[in-house]
């Protein structure tokens, strides 16, 4: 199994080199070179076995299938829920997959915590030590914290945009006590944590210098990781039986998962609705064929406040017919502008990919909430009520409908509350992730004053 950059300028690498540098460094996303086709999971299966199983077929000949079942199983034994992604009803022919289960009650969870066993045991036969910088819209943060807190092997560096994440969701990153976890709340939005997180891995000698590498939802692990419980839902739900996942989306990275589970064989059709808040700049992508770049409004789910979805270059890479070149183009001219029409030989066969989205307003996502409290005695997070609104309007159609249910509504106190006047708190299973005392620095959002920070660190240690 090879991966190939987006851009077409960096060399094919094996799925560890993918995995542990994050970006390519050409700039562009690493893809499988193909997909591979990959047998449905058997009846009985657990899900670590299921996840070994998909995981194994995208690592290829770079991670035996002993180490692989062994991470998995030391991954997902930390969930609070054996299925790790059960389906519950939520309304006639509507589940949702409720993907909160992990440490840090988060979907990045499934993810982070597979990629935390993943650096550990490769760098420890490489014996290296690595930066991890990671930029994050309330949640990765956290989980990378859940993940890495503690870890011989690496330096966690989060970047969250300072007072726009909830405060549950900062406990989980700033007060795990571990000194290999800094926190930097920057002086801006989520999107300029992002472009700075990837001018840093821009910059060759830094990245040399402090081995740089990147867990946000552009991580391929991560692509990969989100993949199983698309197949586990299938599983579950029949082989054939169609289904229409809807899935609350800010980069992209989960609604992109789905499409590989369906490349790969693991699912009996595709059919993928992106809920979005507000901040739409996706919707319109997918609709019209125009990207931009715009400023992002703070809404009441703020894991999706982004205006930019970085795995949005994958689908468009697909769309392109796999044209790095004509993808290189087209994301040059954004970062000058950000401002670009797709060309009509992406725009078109975008459109008929099996994606589509939706856009919820602010008002009507606690509305959403309080519709779901009233009909099933259930708090709902503000994202996951996004994705249920966007299911409650999509056409009707023969497919049951899968809402990924995000986050937990304990991570949002003040929403569900306004919402719906329940109050909800933390499961005591993660009090002790939440009640240390917090450390976190304030810093301008600037390239070169991050960058002096992680210098900083590595000349401590
Ligand atoms: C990250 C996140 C999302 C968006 O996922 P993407 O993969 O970035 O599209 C949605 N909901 C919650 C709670 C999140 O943490």
């Amino acid at each position: 199994m090879k991966y190939v950059s987006t851009r077409g300028g960096s060399a094919p690498v094996d799925f560890l080199t993918a995995c542990l540098a994050g970006l390519a460094p050409d700039g562009g996303l690493y893809v499988p070179e193909s997909y591979p086709q990959i047998a449905r999971p058997e009846a009985g299966m657990s899900y670590p076995e299921v996840a070994a199983h998909i995981l194994g077929a995208f690592a290829g000949d770079a991670i035996s299938a002993d180490t692989m079942l062994a991470l998995c199983e030391k991954a997902y034994g930390g969930f609070a829920h054996e299925s790790v992604a059960p389906l519950v009803q939520l309304a006639p022919n509507r589940f949702l997959m409720e993907l909160h289960h992990g440490p840090t009650l988060a979907f990045k969870d499934v993810a982070m915590q597979f990629i935390g066993q993943l650096y550990d045991w490769a760098l420890e036969r490489q014996g290296k030590r690595m930066t991890i910088i990671c930029a994050t819209s309330g949640d990765t943060g956290g989980a990378a914290a859940g993940a890495f807190a503690g870890s011989k092997h690496v330096d966690l560096v989060i970047l969250h945009p300072h007072g726009r994440i909830s405060p549950v969701q900062r406990l989980f990153m700033t007060t795990t006590g571990a000194d290999n976890v800094h926190n930097f709340a920057l002086e801006g939005d989520f999107d300029q944590c992002q472009s700075i997180v990837k001018a840093l891995f821009a910059e060759a000698g830094f990245v040399q210098q402090v081995g740089l590498s990147g867990v946000n939802s552009i991580n391929w692990a991560r692509i990969a990781a989100q993949s199983v419980y698309y197949a586990t839902a299938q599983a579950n739900m029949g082989a054939d039986h169609p289904l229409r996942f809807i899935v609350p989306s800010g980069n992209m990275g989960d609604a992109l998962a789905g499409y590989v589970a369906a490349r790969c064989g693991l699912l009996s059709g595709f059919d993928v609705m992106c809920a979005v808040n507000e901040n739409d700049t996706l919707r319109e992508v997918l609709e019209t064929g125009h990207m931009r770049r715009s400023t992002t409004i703070a809404t009441p789910s703020p894991a999706m406040d982004i205006t930019v979805p970085s795995n949005l270059e994958r689908v468009l890479f697909e769309a392109s017919g796999r044209d790095a070149d004509k993808i290189s183009a087209l994301y040059g001219a954004f970062a000058q502008s950000g401002d670009v029409e797709l060309p009509e030989t992406i725009a078109g066969p975008l459109g008929c990919m099996g994606f589509s989205a939706r856009t919820v307003r602010n008002a009507e996502t606690l509305g959403e909430m309080k519709r779901v409290h009233a009909r099933t005695d259930w708090a709902i997070c503000p994202h996951t009520a996004v994705g249920s609104l966007a299911a409650e309007r999509a056409p009707v159609s023969n497919a049951t409908d899968i809402v990924l249910a995000t986050a937990h509504p304990a991570k949002f106190p003040e929403t569900v509350s306004e919402a719906t006047g329940v109050q909800v708190g933390i499961p005591a299973r993660c009090s002790g992730a939440v009640g240390g005392e917090e450390v976190f620095s304030v810093l301008p959002a600037d390239q070169s004053a991050v960058r002096e920070h992680i210098l900083g660190l590595a000349a401590a240690r």
